[in-house]
């Protein structure tokens, strides 16, 4: 048994399949980055994880304890979403709650945790990622990479056992994408266990344990960063990291 198990994960929008029987194991403390073409599903296979979007069919396994994704039922809703926290590309901060505010809210109102004991999990987590001098600040006085690490803050302090997160850095400035990367890096060494959408493929070849290239809705590999990257043996894999110039072959240097 693996720590998240995913089933037969499926999701159209209208006739457009989107998801198509996706299953995927992630191990406990394992980071896997989802890369792929634009509208491959990258984005909606985090989504049906969170139950921003409801699948058709599909399952997921945490830690052996088994949720339908197509439940109606709030409650169970409510429990899914504890363990898989979401962080988003614009950050979703509350505009009207300073920093500390934005990490306290969730554990008061996700885990139902007594404001003074919040307080100190969010001081401590924003602590971590670089923001403990900046806790009384709004997000509209914050740069967007401090934007970013407090959501990221907010979400590891909940202890979701599974952390998404969906392009994490595209919504930012080149020169802040580096410290949000950092605080990436840290959460993955800290032991979290991290689905990822990103583009930043440095950064996946260096931090990433796994990396899955979807395509259509279907995973079409599934392996180790020099696999994918140095050794790809789907062609359609070597195509994209091609085109994104991640593997070049012996006549792209002749000019
Ligand atoms: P990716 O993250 O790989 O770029 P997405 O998961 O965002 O791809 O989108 C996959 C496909 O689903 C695309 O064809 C996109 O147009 C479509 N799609 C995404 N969200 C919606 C929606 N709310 N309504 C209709 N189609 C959608």
């Amino acid at each position: 048994m693996s720590f998240i198990e995913i089933r037969g994960l499926s999701k159209k929008y209208g006739n457009n399949t989107v998801l198509d029987n996706v299953d995927l194991n992630i191990e406990k403390g394992e980071v896997v980055a989802i890369i792929g073409p634009s509208g491959t599903g990258k984005s909606t296979l985090l989504r049906c994880l969170n139950l921003l979007e409801k699948p058709e069919k599909g399952e997921l396994s945490v830690e052996g304890k088994k949720y339908d994704l197509t439940t109606k039922s709030s409650k169970k809703i409510l429990e899914l979403r504890q363990h898989t926290e979401m962080v988003f590309q614009q950050f979703n901060l509350f505009k009207n709650r300073n920093a500390l505010d934005n990490v306290t809210e969730g554990l008061r109102i996700v885990k139902k945790i007594p404001k003074d004991t919040a307080e100190k999990i969010a001081r401590k987590e924003l602590d971590k990622v670089g923001m403990g001098n900046r806790l009384y600040h709004y997000p509209k006085h914050l740069s967007g990479g401090q934007q970013q690490r407090v959501a990221i803050a907010r979400a590891l302090a909940l202890k979701p056992q599974l952390l998404l997160m969906d392009e994490p850095t595209s919504a930012l400035d080149p020169e802040l994408v580096g410290e949000v990367l950092l605080t990436i890096k840290r959460a993955a060494k800290e032991g979290n266990t991290i689905l990822l959408v990103t583009h930043e493929m440095d950064f996946v070849r260096s931090v990433a344990d796994r990396i899955i290239f979807l395509e259509n809705g279907k995973i079409v590999a599934d392996g180790k960063p020099e696999e994918i990257f140095e050794n790809p043996e789907n062609e359609r894999l070597k195509l994209f990291l091609r085109n994104i110039n991640m593997l070049r072959s012996a006549d792209d240097y002749v000019i």
